[in-house]
């Protein structure tokens, strides 16, 4: 079969990762992460043949980075010119209620995107820039395809969508649940398919990392998750309050005299762990706990708390018919101390925590993946590395191909 080259994107408020594959061997060429864009301090990581480079200089926006990324590929003869790019691939973070899969970009696809901004407003303008300024620069034939993070819930049954609000505001202005780590549930859910050798799973996936949601698969499709109008809501995260009570919004911005977008911006960026112990990272918090730290502690069980509360949640909501819990994601595939607490405090449930297995697997131990319960436990509990990146390049080679 003929070689080919496709690029995987994904915009970030003020980052940009970039991956050069070929094809269909699902080779990875390079791989290059640009931060602090639009800041004199931007740098981007590029990564090819085991080797790691460090490059900085100023880049103005998210189209000055791809044009530099571009530029990046052809002085390090990954390609000769961009006509050798046979597909792109883009990570969305939002599709609203337009899209349930991955789709070819064509006008309308872009002003449905634009038309609901203020559901990402820190996502979604870059990479409808990106998007945009690839369509100038590559030519029309090239499919630039979408793949949306909120797709894979979009078989929700309503009764797991609808806010208990006025349900004008959902048909008027969108406020529903959409959910989002679609990709990775999508992956999890079609490996756990083969693992299992089943054609269609019930899972509870736990996607933990510095975001964290949970969700709740059936037949293989969305049944529930924890993430909402935006990835805010749900479990409690690395620096993201999760669920709260929204009536602190205003009382927090009276006493302080805050605006609700400062609050807000603080209940994203300052809470969570972070909130609670001043480290978002799961490996701080634990290093803070081994030292006797109060409130690492206080944020460790309370984020334990969360986890354990959404999965006997969605445990009930699958009539307790569920083949697999599966952790995912850097917490969910390496935190084997996160992972031997929620589990055994899962024990209620006729669920059994295989200490040894559990302790055996992480990416810096000598197994990636595998069954962390034992044999009589009601439900058995997983570990299974996510892989994002390759669910949007297989969308986007599939998508090309039948261009
Ligand atoms: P992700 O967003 O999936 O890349 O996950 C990143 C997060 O996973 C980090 O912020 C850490 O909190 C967590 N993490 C990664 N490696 C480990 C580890 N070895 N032990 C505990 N937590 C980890």
């Amino acid at each position: 079969m003929e070689k080919e080259k496709y690029l995987v994107v994904n915009a970030g408020s003020s980052s940009l990762k970039f991956s050069l594959y070929e094809m269909p061997a699902q080779e990875e060429l390079v791989n290059v992460y640009v931060e602090k864009i639009g800041s004199k301090d931007c740098f981007w990581t590029l990564k090819m043949n085991g080797e790691k480079i460090k490059k900085n200089a100023p880049l103005k926006d998210h189209s000055e980075a791809v044009e530099k990324m571009m530029q990046e590929l052809i002085d390090n003869k990954l390609i000769e010119n961009i006509n050798e790019i046979k597909g792109v691939g883009h990570r969305v973070l939002h599709g609203g209620e337009f899209y349930a899969e991955s789709v070819k970009i064509d006008d309308e696809v872009l002003s449905n995107i634009e038309s609901i901004i203020d559901l990402g407003p820190l996502h979604l303008p870059p990479a409808i820039n990106v998007i945009k300024y690839m369509q100038t620069i590559m030519s029309k034939d090239v499919p630039q395809v979408a793949v949306f993070d909120t797709a894979f819930h979009q078989s929700m049954p309503k009764e797991s969508y609808i806010y208990p609000v006025p349900y004008e505001w959902y048909e008027k202005y969108g406020v529903r649940k959409y959910g989002f780590h679609g990709t990775s549930y999508r992956y999890i859910t079609k490996t756990m398919e083969e693992k299992l050798n089943k054609k269609t799973v019930n899972l509870i996936i736990c996607h933990i990392g510095s975001g964290a949601s949970i969700a709740a698969v059936k037949d293989s499709k969305c049944f529930n998750t924890t993430m909402g109008l935006t990835p805010l809501a749900g479990l409690m995260m690395g620096t993201r309050s999760g669920d709260i009570d929204p009536s602190i919004l205003e009382y927090i911005c009276k006493k302080t005299n805050m605006t609700i977008k400062e609050a807000t911006n603080i209940l994203n960026k300052e809470s969570g762990l972070k909130g609670i112990s001043g480290e978002n990272d799961f490996r701080d918090v634990e290093e803070l706990m081994s030292k006797g730290d109060e409130k690492a502690t206080l944020a460790f069980e309370m984020i334990k708390n969360s986890i354990v509360k959404f999965i006997s949640q969605y445990y009930i909501e699958l009539d307790g018919e569920v083949d697999g819990i599966v952790f995912t994601a850097g917490a969910g595939e390496n935190d084997i101390d996160l992972r031997r607490e929620v589990v055994k405090k899962l024990k209620p449930l006729g669920i059994i925590l295989d200490e040894e297995a559990n302790d055996n697997i992480a990416k810096f131990r000598t197994q990636k993946s595998g069954l962390i319960t034992t044999p009589e436990s009601k439900v058995p509990a997983y570990v299974e590395p996510t892989d994002e990146e390759s669910v949007i390049l297989m969308d986007t080679y599939t998508i090309a191909k039948n261009n």
